[in-house]
C-alpha cells in the first residue's frame, strides 16, 4: 500500500500538516512552492526545510503519487508518459508543445466505463477514478520535462472527467490556486453527462467545456456513444447552451469524423442548424485508427474538407485537430495503457453499467 502523497493537498492542508508534525504553518507554504511551483520529486531538493522535518515528512508521505512506466518521445516534439501509482493500473498523459503555448492532455480515470465504440480507452473498460493528486501529478511530471511553462490543460486523456466530478473539480482548484493556471486555460471534454454539466455550471468558473457530439442525429450518435440513450443530442446541446449562459464561455463541440458514417453533408447541415444559436467552435477530429472491430475508417482529406466547407458556408466556426504524436499513438482516443496488453480490461467492462447513476 503506498503512502499518501503531498501532491493533491492545498496550501492550507499542507500548513495543517506542518503543524501536526510540530512545525510552523509557513513550512506548509514552502512545501507548496517546492511541489507545485518547482515540481520537485525528491525531499533532498527542498533546501529551505530543516533536514529533520524533511525526514519526518518522508516517513509519512510520498511527494508524488506517480511512478513512471514508460516515456515515449515522438519525432514531432510530443512526449507521452505511461504512469502508475504502485499497482498494475496504468494511465497516460501527453505533453503538447506548440509555437505559441505548451499544453498537456491528462487522464481523469484509469480506463473509462462509457463504452464509446470508436475509442481505445472505452474498449478497454474501466478500473477506477484518479484522485486529485494523481490528476495534478500528471501535469507536474510533464512540466518537469518541459523547458517552457505548460499553460493549458485538457482533460482528453483516459476517462470521462465528469464521472469523477469531486476529484476533477478539486484538481481544477489546485491548478488554479496552487499552480496559477487560468481557469480559462483548463478544458474539460465530456461525453455529455447532463446533470454534471449543470453542476459544473453552478460553480460559476470560466472553465472551457467541450462536448463530444459526433453526430447531430440520435440514431447515429447512439451507435457511437451509448450515453446518448440516456441524454440525447437535444438535451446535451441544451445543457451546453445553458453552460454558456452561466459562464459566458464559448463552448466547443468535438466532432469525430468516421468515413461514410457521420461525415455526410446532411449531418453537417443538421449540425449547423442545431448549434447556430449558441456561441461555439466546432473542432473536427478525423478518426484516429483504433481496431474497433466495427470497420471504422478515417475519411479522405476531400471528405473532411467538404464537411468543413459546408459548415463554414452556414456560418459555423470550425477548427481542425492537427494530429500530433502519431508515431507513439499519443492522439485522442488512442490512450489505453497499452503496455498491459491491448484492451486488457475489455472483459471486466461488460460487467459495469454504461451510465452509472
Ligand atoms: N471522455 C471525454 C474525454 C476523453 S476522450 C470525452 O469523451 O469527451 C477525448 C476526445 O477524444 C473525445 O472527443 C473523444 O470522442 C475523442 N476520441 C476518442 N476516440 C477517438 C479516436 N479513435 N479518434 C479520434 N478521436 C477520438
Ligand atoms: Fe470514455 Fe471519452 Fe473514450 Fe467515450 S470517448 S469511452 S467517454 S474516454
Amino acid at each position: 500500500m503506498s503512502r499518501p502523497s503531498l501532491i493533491g493537498l492545498s496550501t492550507p492542508e499542507l500548513q495543517a500538516l506542518a503543524e501536526q508534525l510540530g512545525e510552523k504553518p509557513f513550512r506548509g507554504k514552502q512545501i507548496a512552492n517546492w511541489i507545485y511551483a518547482k515540481a520537485v520529486r525528491e525531499y533532498d531538493e527542498m533546501k529551505d526545510l530543516p533536514a529533520a522535518f524533511r525526514a519526518k515528512l518522508a516517513e509519512t508521505h510520498d511527494i508524488s503519487p506517480l511512478h513512471l512506466t514508460t516515456h515515449k518521445k515522438s519525432t514531432d516534439g510530443v512526449d507521452k508518459l505511461l504512469v502508475h501509482n504502485g499497482d498494475t493500473q496504468v494511465y497516460e498523459c501527453v505533453l503538447l508543445p506548440y509555437e505559441d503555448r505548451v499544453s498537456c492532455c491528462i487522464s481523469s480515470q484509469v480506463g473509462c466505463p462509457m463504452g464509446c465504440t470508436f475509442c481505445a480507452t472505452g474498449l478497454g473498460g474501466f478500473d477506477r477514478n484518479l484522485t486529485a493528486g494523481e490528476i495534478v501529478a500528471q501535469y507536474l511530471w510533464l512540466q518537469s520535462l518541459s523547458p517552457r511553462r505548460i499553460s493549458h490543460v485538457v482533460f482528453m486523456g483516459m476517462g470521462e472527467p465528469l464521472l469523477n466530478f469531486a476529484n476533477v473539480t478539486k484538481a481544477l482548484n489546485l491548478f488554479h490556486e496552487e499552480i496559477g493556471l487560468s481557469y480559462r486555460h483548463l478544458t474539460i471534454s465530456t461525453v455529455g453527462l447532463v446533470p454534471q454539466i449543470r453542476e459544473l455550471a453552478k460553480l460559476g468558473l470560466p472553465i472551457h467545456l467541450a462536448l463530444s457530439l459526433h453526430s447531430p442525429f440520435d440514431e447515429i450518435r447512439s451507435k457511437l456513444m451509448p450515453v446518448n440513450h440516456k441524454w440525447d443530442v437535444a438535451e446535451a446541446l441544451r445543457a451546453m447552451h445553458d453552460y454558456h449562459k452561466a459562464t459566458g464561455r464559448k463552448v466547443t463541440i468535438e466532432y469525430l469524423l468516421i468515413n461514410e458514417l457521420n461525415d455526410t453533408i446532411e449531418q453537417a447541415e443538421a449540425l449547423a442548424t442545431k448549434i447556430m444559436r449558441m456561441p461555439h467552435v466546432v473542432n473536427l477530429i478525423p478518426f484516429n485508427w483504433v481496431d474497433t472491430g466495427n470497420g471504422f475508417a478515417r475519411p479522405s482529406r476531400e471528405r473532411v474538407r467538404a464537411f468543413r466547407r459546408h459548415l463554414e458556408s452556414k456560418g459555423v466556426n470550425v477548427t481542425e485537430r492537427v494530429e500530433r504524436g502519431h508515431d507513439i499513438a499519443a492522439a485522442c482516443g488512442q490512450l489505453a495503457g497499452q503496455h498491459a496488453g491491448r484492451f486488457a480490461r475489455r472483459e471486466r467492462a461488460s460487467t459495469l453499467p454504461v451510465v452509472p447513476s
